[in-house]
């Protein structure tokens, strides 16, 4: 089975995030863990997240996936900024442990003029504050595309990240792909190339969820504007390709494609009906 969703707002809470998911035919969904521009989270309602159980466990959801506030920098030049990212982060985490055993992905941040080794280093003094042996929650790394000085735009940066954090059986990847092949990997012409350098360099055991949105730019600019499935420069045959690939296909896929509920709905039932069971 095709383990699919998307992005979903999180304003009505747990439950109805899993009801919505349910009525365009997804099994599990994305979503904020509170404004993207940072700010206070939402409480946490015991009455929403016990229905929100029943519902997944009824409906055999698989694991959800929380995307952190994509303005949080933990390897900022700014010790306020980089302590501002650092307790979004525990704090997501903590309230993560309502949902224990999902997945929580962020994007690893910009060293803007510090060079990737400061950055780099930066980020693992991060995940080592952050990351606790008693969490359940998986913390992903995003691929990036690599604009401006995002840290991520490689599988290599990405390895050197995992490699310096202590608690790293707490760390595995989102791969977008919108953002590798912006960031000059050829998902569309040779994804068995792609995959297997990711194994190489990362390990494919690392890889926990994938992001599935189309590209608005061409192969290898950098850019980062996700288009709908089919409309973008990696077209649909790539996106079949790669939910049957045996490597991928028992991976959640969630899509942040530029849509309505209604255009999430099309690119599910689109998507399932060229997926082999
Ligand atoms: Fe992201
Ligand atoms: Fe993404
Ligand atoms: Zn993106």
């Amino acid at each position: 089975m095709l383990n699919i969703g998307c992005h979903l707002s999180a304003s009505k809470g747990y439950a109805h995030m899993a009801k919505e998911a349910i009525s365009i035919n997804a099994n599990t969904f994305q979503f904020f863990t509170r404004n993207p521009r940072g700010g206070t989270a939402k409480d946490i309602s015991e009455k929403d997240i016990e229905e929100f159980n029943k519902i997944v466990k009824e409906n055999n959801f698989t694991k959800i996936l929380a995307h952190a506030p994509y303005t949080i920098n933990i390897c900022s030049a700014n010790e306020d900024t980089r302590k501002f990212g650092i307790d979004t982060m525990k704090d997501d985490l903590q309230r993560m442990e309502y949902t224990p055993n999902n997945l929580y992905n962020f994007h690893p941040g910009s060293h803007v003029n510090q060079g990737v080794e400061v950055g780099i280093n930066l980020i693992i003094e991060a995940l080592n504050d952050i990351l606790k042996p008693e969490q359940t929650t998986t913390v992903l790394l995003e691929t990036m595309a690599g604009k401006g000085s995002e840290i991520g735009r490689s599988f290599e940066e990405i390895k050197q990240i995992i490699d310096g954090v202590k608690l790293n059986e707490k760390l595995g990847v989102c791969l977008d792909t919108c953002h590798v092949y912006d960031a000059g990997y050829d998902i569309v012409n040779d994804l068995d190339g792609v995959l297997n350098k990711f194994d190489e360099v990362i390990g494919l055991d690392r890889l926990k969820a994938i992001h599935i949105n189309d590209s608005k730019n061409p192969f290898s600019s950098h850019k980062d504007r996700h288009e709908k499935i089919g409309d973008g420069s990696i077209g649909l045959e790539a996106f079949v390709r790669i939910i049957n690939h045996p490597k991928l296909k028992d991976l959640p896929f969630f899509l942040e494609t530029p849509n309505e509920l209604d255009g999430y709905a099309n690119e599910i039932k689109i998507l399932k009906e060229n997926y082999k069971e």
